[in-house]
């Protein structure tokens, strides 16, 4: 059979996606991509899977079909934390997520929240940042960062340059090579192509990933896959857990 993309996030009705997972894998089919379901697991997130019977839950529904189980898990919330090794196993792969990061004060600076916490300067928002980050690849148990470049909505707009500066480009990819989890290029959250190519560089293992919550977005990854393609990634090196393995198989 020829080789199809894996989309290895995207989004149901079990948390904050409007499609059920009979949609999901429809839509993949369609565009002829290999489905995931990575829902929010977490208790920090509006709709989500927020319980450890929750999450038992969602994996007998997954189960029901020919899909990937994933989950996204909120790196600054404690319920990947709870989830038994029995109900780990019974993903195929897991994505962690900065949707809020830790300042050296212990504040909490949410990805999604327009107002921060204390008057911080984009610099320091990055330095920290970029600790959170190699918080998580040290003691995270995931497979890929989901959209790496996502950062918290007051900074949203400002120029690349001035986030990642190629200081902070090698902390992040030195941290995720060292974990041993991939990156992923997100189609929601488009990084750009000089840290990929960073990434890519450094051997980290690159991920499509749509995000999708719609109709429209579910395992579109065109736009990803155009990128890891002209980035020079093989597909068949590009993440899929069936071809490459999951840490939540591995048993420490
Ligand atoms: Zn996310
Ligand atoms: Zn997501």
């Amino acid at each position: 059979m020829n080789w199809q993309p894996t989309d290895c996030h995207a989004h149901t009705t079990f948390s904050d996606g409007a499609l059920t997972i009979a949609q999901v894998v429809e839509r993949a089919a369609s565009l002829n991509v290999l489905p995931s379901v990575a829902d929010h697991i977490s208790r920090d997130v509006a709709r989500a899977v927020d319980s450890v019977e929750a999450a038992r839950k969602y994996i007998d529904a997954l189960e029901e079909y020919d899909v990937l189980r994933g989950g996204e898990f909120c790196w600054h919330d404690s319920l990947w934390r709870e989830l038994p090794d029995d109900l780990v196993a019974r993903f195929t792969h897991r994505l962690g997520s900065l949707h809020a990061i830790r300042l050296p004060s212990g504040d909490l600076v949410h990805a999604f929240s327009r107002r921060l916490p204390a008057v911080i300067s984009p610099d320091e928002y990055m330095w920290a940042h970029l600790e959170s980050l190699e918080t998580l690849a040290r003691e995270m148990p995931v497979d890929i960062l989901s959209h790496p470049t996502l950062v918290t909505l007051p900074f949203r707009q400002l120029p690349t340059d001035e986030l990642w500066t190629e200081e902070r480009e090698e902390r992040m990819v030195e941290a995720l090579f060292a974990a041993g989890i991939a990156f992923e290029i997100s189609n929601r959250y488009r990084p750009h192509e000089r840290l990929v190519k960073r990434a890519i560089d450094r051997g980290v293992r690159i991920s499509l990933g749509s995000d999708g919550h719609t109709l429209e977005q579910v395992a579109d990854v065109a736009a990803p896959l155009g990128m890891a393609r002209r980035l020079g990634v093989r597909d068949e090196d590009l993440y899929d857990p069936r071809r490459h393995g999951s840490k939540t198989t591995v048993r420490a």
